[in-house]
Parts: structure tokens; C-alpha cells; sequence
């Protein structure tokens, strides 16, 4: 049995029964049949079905929302935020999935007496595809892939991470409710081992969100079967503040970025570089916003940081607090974990930073950020670009031009001006170095779904 924990209580919230390899494999049989059927379906029956599904998440918002914040502590607000959302999501990709695998006619000739030549490219679905998805926006995240992959005609085999599992059962059933038939959508529950137990099965595509730890052992999984695979990884964003900003508006929008959903997004601000002749200001101002925000039951719409997820991160954020100071930083506030029941760990600042340090180096996933203080953009490039990681990187100044100049030097998948922790539906979802392989949402989201056939066409 799968033993599902509230964080807040560390009470036990429901018991599920664990998928095992067996049932894993019967999963996968069925939907390798199923697959065939849903390929053949119209795309507006299956655009109709996905819509249901979106109209069913508008309705059921609230309840869903629920069992969000129970079993993963993220606070009722920001669980109604996320899948609140999510339709938008879904409407970018009925929008555009047909253009984006219609056939497409590359060359055309002859004709009249002569023989006529046709090159043209069509797109066909991969097959059965394994979604294995994170815990933190398990909406988002899930969405971001079994939507376009079930447009295009694509059965999944969907394994949640089991600390979200109650919200993956949730989606399966409202899936299944908009008409998806239950083979060609098939969740998995259980611990990571199950996981694997789904790559054991020969799949056609891996699609995994997740740590990158666990993203190399899929990535030596999908190498040795020569498989597609598309890793989101995890990120250590950075973001430069310049001397000409609104401080306090800048200090109130990057506090929201490092401590919203207890700092665990894959693209929260996890590095703050203020530049020296406004650093004291900054900090005053970001230290005001972070010691305003409210700690507490996630079930509480005032409360805007909850539990972490996951007991284990407690020891990693102590760690890197012991780290840093242990290396000369200093330790505004926070640095430990809260004296209540449940995984709570104190907002915590630290400053006087430097690159030695893992808080500065590895990613945190909890509500701790590091802030240096930087005398000039050349050395801000460098800093920002010293990461393993690159998932999305930021800078906040008045000049255009300047954030242009920056942007484009920074190694990551996203740049943002001005803001931070934002994903558009519209545009890729990428990461370059350690932070992942392949891109979710935008047309490059749609089309990772599909493989080109090439047709020559000669008519004699
Ligand atoms: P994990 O890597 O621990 O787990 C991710 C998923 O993989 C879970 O479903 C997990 O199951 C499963 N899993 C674990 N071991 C295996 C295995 N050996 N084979 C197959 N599947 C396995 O990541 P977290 O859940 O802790 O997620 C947090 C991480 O995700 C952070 O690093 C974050 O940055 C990243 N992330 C990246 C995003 C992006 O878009 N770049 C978006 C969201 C998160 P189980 O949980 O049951 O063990």
C-alpha cells in the first residue's frame, strides 16, 4: 500500500493501493491496442474530449484544489492559481494542434503530359508514450504533456509523482469522464519504482519532469533502448536587480519569485545578484516582504508559504545554511526548521554569498535564496552563467537595451525582463546545460509529440 502523508500534520491522508509490475505491464498492453483505435479518431473528437476535460477542471477547480494543498502543503490560493490556469494551457494547444501537424506539401511538379512529382511531410503520433511527472505543478506539469500527446493521437501511461498521486487519480478520472477511454490514458500509482517499472515497458517516448538525478537514470534507460526521451529538469535561476529599478517593486516581485509554493518551482528565483549602490535598499525592502509573509496551514486562503513537500528536503536546506555560513555568509533570517508539526521551514536570507557556496551552486527547492551584491554587468554575466543549471535567468532594469545586452548572454532556456517565475503557454519550456533536454508547451510542445514521415510521390 502507498501511504499518502499531509505535510502540514504529518498525518496519514489516504492509503492507495501501489501499481505493481505485473499490473504496470497489463497497462501498457492494452494501451498499445487502445493507441491504434485513438489514432484513427478524428482530431475534432479528440480536440472535443480534451475540451470537456478542460471545461471539467474550470468546474471542479475548487475540490480539486483540495486535495492539492493536502497532500502536497501548497497553500489553497496558489492550488486554485494552478489549476485555475491549467485551461489556458489546454486552449493554446486545441487552438493550434491541427496546423501544427497538418501535411505539409513541399514540392509539386509535372503535370499535364509529364509525370507529376509530390514531396509532402505528414505527422504521425509516436505510439504509447510514459509521462512521469513531478510532484510541485502536477497540473502544469501533466498537462504540458498528456494533452498535446493525447491530441496527436498518442496513448500515455501516466505515472504521477506518489506524493501527488490522489490529484494523478483525480486527472485520470476526469480524462476518463471527458470521454478519454481508460486504456489509452492510463495512470500508474506507486513509488518511483514503479517508474521504472514503466520503462521497463518498451514505450515510444519518455517524457519525464523531475530532479536530475533521476533524469540521468531515464536518460541511461532511453539510451540503451534508442528511445525518444524529453527531460525538464531542475534550474538554480538567477536574477540581476540594476541600480536604475522601482527597488521596492523589484524587491516585492523577486521575494514572490523565490518564496511562492515554498520556493519549490523548477523556475523559482534562486540566486539574487542587486547591484552595490541600491543593495542596501534592496535589502531592507526584501526583507520587510519576506518577513510579512504568512507561514502556515495551507488549508488557510491567508497563508502564503506552507510545508515543504517532502520531509527529506528539511535536512538539504539545513545543509546549505550550514554550508553558507560555515563559508562567511550571513544569515538574515530563517535558517532553520519551524518548531511546529509538519515539514515548515523558515523563510530564510542569506547574504554576503559567493559562488563556493551550495546555496549558491546547487538548486534548493525550499523557501532559502542567497543575495550577493555585484559592482558591474560583466560581472554579473559571468556570475549568472556559472551554473551547471540553465533553466531561466532574469534582470531587472529600466533600460532596454541593457536587458537586451544581458539576456542575451545568459545560458538558459528562458530570459525574462523585468519578471521571473513565468511560463507562457505560448513560448518554449526549455532547458540548456543540466536543466533538460526537448521543450514542453509552444509548437515545438506539440510537435514533440509526432515523427515526420517523408512521402516522394512520383505519379509514374
Ligand atoms: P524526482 O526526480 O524525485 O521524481 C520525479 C518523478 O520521477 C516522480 O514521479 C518519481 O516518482 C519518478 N521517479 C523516481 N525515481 C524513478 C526511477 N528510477 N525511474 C522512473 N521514475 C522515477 O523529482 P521530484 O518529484 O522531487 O521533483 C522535483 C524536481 O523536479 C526539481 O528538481 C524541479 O526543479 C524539477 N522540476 C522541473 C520542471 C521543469 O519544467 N524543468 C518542472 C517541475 C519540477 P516518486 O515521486 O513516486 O518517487
Amino acid at each position: 500500500m502507498l501511504k499518502i502523508i499531509n505535510p502540514s500534520n504529518e498525518e496519514v491522508l489516504a492509503q492507495l493501493e501501489s501499481d505493481t509490475p505485473a499490473t504496470v505491464h497489463e497497462k501498457f498492453r492494452r494501451a498499445k491496442v487502445a493507441q491504434v483505435d485513438w489514432a484513427r479518431q478524428p482530431m475534432v473528437v479528440r480536440k472535443e474530449f480534451l475540451k470537456r476535460f478542460r471545461n471539467l477542471l474550470v468546474e471542479k477547480r475548487d475540490d480539486l484544489a483540495l486535495t492539492l494543498s493536502q497532500e502536497t502543503g501548497k497553500p489553497i490560493t496558489q492550488a486554485k492559481n494552478e489549476i485555475g490556469a491549467t485551461p489556458q494551457r489546454i486552449d493554446f494547444f486545441l487552438e493550434h494542434v491541427e496546423k501544427i501537424t497538418a501535411e505539409e506539401l513541399m514540392l509539386k511538379e509535372g503535370g499535364g503530359d509529364r509525370p507529376t512529382l509530390e514531396e509532402k511531410i505528414s505527422y504521425e503520433p509516436l505510439g504509447v508514450i510514459a509521462n512521469i511527472s513531478a510532484w510541485n505543478y502536477p497540473y502544469f506539469v501533466g498537462s504540458n504533456v498528456f494533452v498535446p500527446a493525447l491530441l496527436t493521437g498518442n496513448a500515455v501511461l501516466y505515472k504521477p509523482s506518489e506524493i501527488a498521486s490522489l490529484s494523478g487519480i483525480a486527472i485520470a478520472k476526469l480524462l476518463w469522464e471527458a470521454g478519454v477511454p481508460q486504456d489509452v490514458f492510463a495512470p500508474v500509482i506507486g513509488s518511483g519504482a514503479m517508474g521504472g517499472a514503466v520503462l521497463e515497458e518498451p514505450v515510444n517516448g519518455i517524457y519525464f519532469t523531475g530532479s536530475v538525478a533521476t533524469g540521468r537514470k531515464i536518460a541511461a534507460v532511453a539510451a540503451s533502448r534508442l528511445v525518444k526521451v524529453q527531460l525538464e529538469l531542475g534550474g538554480k535561476d538567477a536574477t540581476y536587480v540594476c541600480e536604475d529599478v522601482d527597488v521596492k517593486s523589484a524587491a516585492e516581485s523577486l521575494a514572490d519569485g523565490a518564496f511562492y509554493n515554498a520556493g519549490q518551482s523548477c523556475c523559482a528565483v534562486e540566486r539574487i545578484y542587486v547591484h552595490t549602490s541600491i543593495y542596501a535598499a534592496f535589502m531592507e525592502h526584501f526583507l520587510e516582504t519576506v518577513r510579512g509573509f504568512v507561514v502556515g496551514d495551507p488549508l488557510s486562503p491567508k497563508t502564503y508559504i506552507g510545508p515543504l513537500a517532502r520531509e527529506a528536503q528539511l535536512a538539504v536546506l539545513d545543509e546549505q545554511v550550514k554550508d553558507a555560513v560555515s563559508k562567511g555568509a550571513k544569515l538574515l533570517c530563517g535558517g532553520k526548521r519551524d518548531d511546529r508539526s509538519g515539514y515548515y521551514y523558515e523563510p530564510t536570507v542569506l547574504t554576503n554569498v559567493t559562488s563556493s557556496m551550495q546555496v549558491m551552486r546547487d538548486e534548493s527547492f525550499g523557501p532559502i535564496i542567497g543575495i550577493a551584491e555585484v559592482q558591474n554587468d560583466k560581472d554579473v554575466v559571468a556570475l549568472m552563467n556559472d551554473s551547471s543549471y540553465g533553466l531561466t535567468s532574469g534582470v531587472y532594469t529600466k533600460d532596454a537595451q541593457r536587458a537586451q545586452r544581458i539576456l542575451s548572454q545568459m545560458q538558459s532556456g528562458t530570459v525574462y525582463w523585468n519578471c521571473c517565475d513565468r511560463v507562457s503557454p505560448r513560448l518554449p519550456w526549455s532547458g540548456r546545460k543540466q536543466s533538460g533536454l526537448g521543450a514542453t508547451l509552444s509548437y515545438e510542445g506539440i510537435r514533440t509529440f509526432v515523427q515526420p514521415k517523408a512521402w516522394h510521390l512520383r505519379s509514374a
